[in-house]
């Protein structure tokens, strides 16, 4: 099925570029639709079209912004059911993840982002120097380009448009051209609910082919990106460059940290679930398990054998708890990591290998547990994005909480243990803008989301989103009236 992967000034439309892309169901290989890829000319009329509109959108008051979003909040929970098998057939997810997990959350986003609108924060109006009264106002920054992800593809665009137009910014989404398709009805429907055209706008295609001239075009402000590390790198380069505002939102290898005082089944079910969610592809997924030695043997038995339990399958069967990966590619690249840690020593304790009933053209993986690997392997270092995790052992807490931030991403950890000192000595020392106590993956519309060192800067979600997409300006009025100021006596006398 051919469809029109661009949504431009209130227009949905077929693409002008060269590239066809084509989205699959990973899990069976199938066709889900097909469509061409934006052209130059087709983004530069996308930001034109997001410009225009940002003079209207950005005077609306925050109450009719609210309104609007209140209304889009209730069209999508509408159509939630259908949201949700869409979601689940472009990446292989399986519906009970689609259903239960991407689309309530981004429903509940956008209602959130519907009442933070109106909830701009500030310090208070007053005479700080004594002979003016200062003021701050924060204010949208203009039009801007954001670049989302195919794992959790609308949650991805949600957390980059809802909290630019609450603010009353316009913006150009480039989703990731595996997986466009919900992002283009969250557009039109943006619309159905009162959202001017031009406010949201969506144009599909690679990196290279449009997300570049996207993030370079001289008439957008801001960037925001959330992906690899490796892009998110370069994207920021060409920011600098510009001097324009950045958002990064990057990679993760999130720490599981499980002191010996934990509650070992609760740990491995947390693993298992941490470990799993949407086939590994989580950028917060639980990756490296530190287990206390005393129980190392014990919890790592045990998340093996709940691995092994786990019902692999097609996305759209309600049965299936493990999902395909995004792409063949990306299950070779799994694949390819567990097989060179095996190589350097490191002993796989469930799966590592693609399940031998995965019919041809599909990228299942077997959930993965590998133990024994070094500290400073590829395997523990780098982001898999894949059904795997590693477990090591410590001895001291101190040897746990430096092995915790020993690799150079600092998205999300978990700690477990039964003891108040020692989540609490986690939570400060584990560097990583998410800590879980005794729980790993929950996020909620209300709470950040973003990175520590190599894992980016800037949140999502909350009330801290706003300031992302606003810019403070502070205006100063002078209430003495007077034609000489005192501080012009720096330069020149009254008697002058
Ligand atoms: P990716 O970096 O390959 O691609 C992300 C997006 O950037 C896609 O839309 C892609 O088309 C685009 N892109 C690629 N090269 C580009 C370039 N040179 N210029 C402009 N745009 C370019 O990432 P991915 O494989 O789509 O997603 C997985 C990654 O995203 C993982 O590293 C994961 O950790 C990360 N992620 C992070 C968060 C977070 O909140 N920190 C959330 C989800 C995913």
């Amino acid at each position: 099925m051919t469809v029109a992967l661009q949504h431009i000034g209130g227009e949905r439309r077929e693409g002008r570029g060269e590239e066809v892309h084509v989205i699959l169901d990973p899990s069976t290989g199938e066709e889900v639709a097909r469509g061409t890829g934006a052209s130059a000319a087709d983004v530069d009329e996308a930001v034109a079209a997001a410009r225009t509109a940002f003079g209207d959108w950005s005077r609306r008051t925050p109450g009719e912004r609210s309104e609007a979003m209140h209304a889009w909040a209730r069209i999508l929970g509408s159509r939630a059911e259908e949201l949700s098998a869409l979601e689940s057939r472009q990446g292989g997810k399986p519906i009970r993840l689609a259903r239960g997990f991407d689309i309530p959350g981004v429903v509940d986003n956008v209602a959130f982002f519907a009442g933070a609108a109106r909830n701009l924060e500030g310090k208070a109006s007053a005479e700080y120097s004594g002979d003016h009264t200062s003021s701050i106002r924060r204010e949208p920054i203009g039009v801007v380009g954001s670049i989302a992800p195919w794992n959790y593809p609308l949650q991805m665009a949600a957390w980059k448009v809802l909290p630019a137009v609450a603010a009353g910014n316009t913006i150009v989404l480039k989703p990731s051209e595996l997986t466009p398709l919900t992002s283009l009805i969250f557009a039109e429907t943006a619309e159905e609910a009162g959202i001017p055209a031009g406010v949201i706008n969506v144009v599909t295609g690679s990196g290279l082919a449009v997300g570049d001239p996207l993030i370079s075009h001289p008439d957008v402000d801001m960037v925001s990106f959330t992906g690899s590390t490796a892009v998110g790198r370069q994207i920021g380069a060409k920011a600098a460059g510009q001097v324009k505002k950045v958002h990064l939102e990057l990679g993760g290898k999130a720490p599981f940290v499980v002191f010996a005082d934990a509650d070992v089944e609760a740990a491995a079910r947390g693993a298992v679930a941490g470990a799993l969610i949407n086939t590994g592809q989580d950028c917060t997924a639980a990756t490296r398990v530190y287990a206390h030695a005393d129980i190392f043997e014990v919890l790592t038995a045990r998340i093996a054998e709940l691995m092994g339990q786990v019902t692999i399958g097609a996305a759209a069967d309600e049965a299936t708890e493990l999902g395909a990966l995004i792409s063949l590619a990306q299950r070779d690249r799994v694949a390819g990591m567990v097989d060179r840690a095996r190589e350097t020593g490191a002993q796989v304790l469930c799966g590592g290998r693609v399940p031998a009933e995965a019919p041809e053209g599909t990228a299942f993986y077997e959930p993965t547990l590998v133990i024994g690997a070094a500290q400073d392997s590829e395997i523990v270092q780098d982001e898999v994005f894949g059904p795997v995790l590693v477990a090591l052992p410590f001895e001291t807490d101190d040897e746990a909480i430096r092995l915790a931030n020993d690799t150079p991403f600092g998205l999300a950890a978990s700690a477990w243990t039964g003891s108040v000192f020692r989540a609490q000595r986690a939570s400060r020392e584990i560097q990583a803008g998410c800590v879980w106590i005794n729980d790993h993956i929950p996020i909620i519309s209300e709470m950040p989301h973003g990175g520590y060192k190599a894992s980016g800067f800037g949140k999502d979600m909350s009330q801290y989103s706003l300031d992302e997409y606003t810019q403070v300006k502070h205006v100063i009025s002078d209430i003495t009236g007077a034609d000489h100021k005192e501080w012009h006596d720096l330069i020149f006398t009254a008697e002058s």
